[in-house]
């Protein structure tokens, strides 16, 4: 018997050079973290970086995971992919990143030094709302529909990749 499993939502980002491959290596990961399950991905979505043009595209996604992971359990797990993805590639390629934020869990407020959730910046994120739309379209965020944060902020220059589904 262990805790129930609740649902998560995570947000992906990237900005490497090749930084579609990233992201979905990412899913793949997240697929396989323990007591967890993947239940949805969304596509990825670009965004054209702001000011000069020699720097690669950012990437976002954001996924929803059934797991039986703590809150900061699922941060450490998030953590240490991340460090992965740094180690990786710090070797040959120079530095790259990886950015997994807990956007949600379950329905649960946490303001502790480590965590806080729901993530503060999502309501403010074109590259989290958009994603999280198209994968939970009738979620409430602090007892608002999605559609009606997307309203108030910018589109951000996001575009949606066709091809990227996994
Ligand atoms: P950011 O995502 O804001 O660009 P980082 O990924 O470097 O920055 O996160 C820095 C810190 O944010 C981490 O040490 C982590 O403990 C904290 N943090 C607080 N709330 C969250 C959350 N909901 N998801 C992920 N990290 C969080
Ligand atoms: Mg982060």
């Amino acid at each position: 018997m262990g805790a129930p499993p609740q649902l998560a939502y995570i947000g992906l980002g990237s900005n490497l050079e090749s930084p579609i491959e990233q992201v979905r290596e990412a899913f793949n990961e997240l697929a396989m973290l323990p007591l967890s399950r993947l239940v949805a991905a969304s596509s990825l979505y670009a965004s054209r970086p702001v000011g000069p043009q020699d720097q690669p595209d950012f990437i976002n996604a954001v996924a929803a995971l059934e797991t039986r992971l703590s809150p900061l359990a699922l941060l450490d797990q998030l953590q240490a992919l991340e460090q992965l993805h740094r180690r990786r590639r710090q070797h040959h390629w120079g530095p790259r990143t990886l950015d997994l934020d807990l956007l949600l869990y379950a329905n649960e407020h946490i303001n502790s030094p480590r965590l806080r959730v729901p993530h503060p910046q999502m309501t403010a994120r074109a590259f989290v709302l958009l994603p999280l739309t198209e994968i939970a379209p009738s979620l409430d965020l602090f007892q608002q529909p999605l559609s009606t944060w997307l309203e108030q902020v910018e589109n951000q220059g996001l575009e949606r990749l066709s091809n990227a589904t996994i």
